[in-house]
């Protein structure tokens, strides 16, 4: 779990505490799996929602319901895209001032 959690702070620039939930799905022959009802409507996930896949360590593999963001911080609101990147406001405001 933890290692899980580091793997995902690394790559996204974030805390997270991951958890086993328990449930063991088996992949189908074409690598899909599903996601069970009751926890893609506690995470707010609908049909054709994109799904961010993240890899890592102790073949480790989370999946994330996908919010573009910045860049730099992460951040979800008040993002524009500069050169083809999303970057936030603060961000924006801070490369401006350098
Ligand atoms: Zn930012």
């Amino acid at each position: 779990m933890t290692s899980l959690g580091k793997l995902i702070k690394s790559l996204k620039g974030y805390d997270v505490i991951m958890k086993s939930t328990g449930i063991v799905r088996k992949m189908d022959e074409l690598g899909r799996i599903v996601i069970p009802m009751e926890l893609r409507m506690t995470m707010g996930i609908e049909i054709k929602d994109p799904i961010e896949i993240l890899v890592g360590d102790d073949e480790c593999i989370a999946l994330k319901k996908y919010q573009p963001s910045c860049v730099f911080c992460d951040e979800t609101e008040n993002t524009e895209y500069f050169k083809g990147k999303l970057v936030c406001g603060a961000c924006r405001r801070e490369m401006a001032a350098q």
